[in-house]
């Protein structure tokens, strides 16, 4: 294994990667000045107001789940507009509501800040638009009958019935796509810059647009096939960058200026528009 030039060799952090953004705050239980005033909840009694809230049928705005793994109190405002309060394993509901008073302005900065953001479809059906190569996209009905096809723009995908959520067939079709024309991008470009890449991956990763070990695997998230493909190629320079530069240092951005010196609107896109890829 090789280890790339400007490595310090920490073992604790294998991987870098370009991070999904999430709209999220988190603090340490306060410390009580008098131990009475923990209250300890046991798990299995833990309040689900969010299952509650489900049976009613009414979309609550803050649900409260308690976590045996939490180390902090966290909120996070969720794709739906709900806000998550996670309360740790030593925590309080009541506590949780004051984390939440003393965090109010970063909430409703966030709820703004949602609001602003381009919202995907739930489901797709035939005339629903979606990201596909970077635009948005109309399905439209391509083949009817025994073999039923849709197509986007001039991409054809068979699917099991015209009717109904397409969204789930559709996606996998978009995930072996993006198997077969990521790799292929990656090794191209790594020719390109002279970049040593093992291996090339695509996952169906939450939280990363892609990754890169110390042993020169570089994993890429299938959505990007959905994606532009300025910025497609940006996050395969990113991390083609990483296996010079394991850190997130001045030297890699000017190795990724290098690389790809449209870097910033590339950034710029997935901060505004990469909510559209569905995550
Ligand atoms: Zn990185």
């Amino acid at each position: 294994m090789k280890t790339p030039p400007g490595f310090v060799g920490r073992k604790n952090i294998p991987r870098l990667c370009v991070r999904i953004r999430r709209l999220r705050v988190k603090s340490r239980p306060p410390v009580p000045s008098d131990s009475s005033a923990w209250v300890f909840v046991p798990i299995s009694a833990a309040l689900n107001l969010e299952n509650a809230a489900l049976v009613s049928g009414t979309m609550p705005e803050m649900v409260f789940k308690r976590s045996v793994r939490a180390r902090s109190y966290r909120l996070t405002l969720r794709k739906d507009g709900v806000a998550a309060v996670t309360i740790p394993a030593r925590g309080s509901e009541r506590e949780a509501r004051e984390f939440v008073a003393q965090h109010q302005d970063w909430l409703a900065r966030a709820r703004a800040r949602q609001a602003r953001r381009p919202r995907p479809a739930v489901s797709w059906t035939i005339g629903t638009s979606v990201l596909w190569r970077g635009e948005m996209t109309e399905i439209r009905a391509a083949a009817v009958g025994e073999a039923p096809k849709v197509c986007l723009a001039s991409d054809v995908f068979p699917v099991r019935a015209l009717e109904g959520d397409l969204r789930a067939v559709l996606e996998a079709q978009f995930a072996r796509r993006a198997k077969i024309e990521l790799p292929a991008r990656t090794w191209e470009l790594a020719a390109e810059k002279g970049a040593d890449v093992k291996q090339v991956t695509v996952r169906n990763q939450r939280s990363r647009w892609g990754s890169c070990s110390v042993g020169g695997t570089i994993s890429l998230n299938w959505r990007l096939v959905q994606a532009p493909e300025s910025v497609r190629d940006y996050i395969i320079c990113h991390e083609l960058a990483h296996l010079r530069q394991m850190n997130h240092s001045d030297r890699f951005w000017a190795q990724v200026e290098e690389y790809f010196p449209a870097w910033r609107e590339a950034e710029r896109w997935l901060k505004h528009e990469g909510s559209l890829l569905g995550l």
